[in-house]
């Protein structure tokens, strides 16, 4: 019930009235999440994840079993907002036959030489798995519409920027989730919202922390110098593709712990909502496997 009402809280909405600038990247809570905020917030924090990750190694399980669906579930978000560290804490645990991750990076010649969705299709979780996309397609219409550049890479029709390809971007995208929905494969997508000045401390971290030098790219100050037309492209993306069967979560990412929990919330809430069912034996089996069971005793030991 309490896991509900905070999963509404940050489900964006899906009338079309969604703006990015209602999500405080450093929101930790209404009443309803005191049981996560506070000074001792990491402490319950990671509890809490230890807590719901049974739950969710259950529906893992669960799902594997029942076998009619998957479950897809895209992280989008400016760079060091922690989707590597969110990925990692939340599935830790989970059965690796049954989770596959993917990391979208700077599309390769052959990726380019097929429609924008190809390499996402041949991605997509196989039935009872959960499925999970380090960026996305949605880079399709981010980076590639801040950078228009990238566009010309791309030899497509009516490739010129102008509003109606992104719109019909939008669309393919809508239909897309919209098909993979009807097919069994449950899509949930996070935007990880992090601060400017939340990044530029993590991004100060990583030059100055000899252990995590290595996270830095040049090129992720190349992104946080258009930091204004990412939040307003991801303002409009977030509107287009709200939708009532791919619904957008907005995670505050500023506190790391909050964005786990918040995270693991919404996909054991998810899981469970779809009802899974370990499948019955038919009478015949259950006549068959006691037969079974009859020889395995008899067996001398
Ligand atoms: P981290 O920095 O935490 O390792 P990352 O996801 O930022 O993770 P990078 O290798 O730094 O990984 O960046 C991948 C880059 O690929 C991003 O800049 C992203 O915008 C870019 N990219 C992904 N998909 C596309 C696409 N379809 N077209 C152009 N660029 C893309
Ligand atoms: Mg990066």
């Amino acid at each position: 019930m309490l896991e509900k009402t905070i999963a509404r809280t940050i489900l964006a909405p899906t009338d079309g009235s969604f703006r990015l600038v209602n999500h405080d990247p450093s929101w930790e809570g209404t009443k309803e999440l005191r049981f996560l905020t506070g000074q001792k917030l990491k402490k319950r924090a990671k509890a809490y994840l230890k807590e719901r990750r049974a739950d969710l190694i259950d529906a893992q399980e669960k799902l594997y079993a029942d076998n009619r669906f998957s479950l897809l579930v895209v992280f989008q978000a400016m760079d060091a907002a922690g989707k590597d560290g969110t990925i990692k804490h939340v599935m830790s645990g989970v059965n690796p036959q049954g989770c596959q991750v993917f990391s979208f990076k700077t599309p390769s010649e052959r990726e380019i030489d097929h429609n924008f969705l190809w390499r996402h299709w041949l991605a997509m979780p196989e039935r009872g798995r959960i499925g999970i996309f380090n960026r996305s397609y949605y880079e399709d219409v981010l980076v590639v519409q801040v950078h228009p550049e990238l566009i010309k890479r791309v030899s497509v029709p009516d490739g010129d920027g102008a509003d109606q390809f992104w719109t019909e971007r939008y669309e393919d995208i809508n239909a897309f989730e919209r098909h993979m929905t009807r097919n069994g494969t449950k899509v949930v997508k996070f935007f990880l919202n992090v601060s400017k000045e939340e990044q530029r401390q993590r991004f100060i971290d990583r030059l100055t922390e000899p252990d995590k030098l290595w996270k830095f790219s040049a090129n992720d100050l190349y992104a946080r110098e258009h930091w204004d037309e990412y939040q307003r492209i991801y303002d409009e993306t977030i509107t287009c593709t709200s939708t009532p069967w791919a619904p957008w979560y907005i995670i505050p990412a500023d506190n790391k712990w909050l964005m786990r929990a918040l995270v693991m919330t919404v996909l054991v809430e998810t899981l469970t909502a779809l009802d899974l069912q370990f499948p019955d034996v038919s009478a015949a089996d259950k006549k068959r496997f006691r037969a079974a069971l009859k020889t395995l005793q008899a067996e001398a030991g």
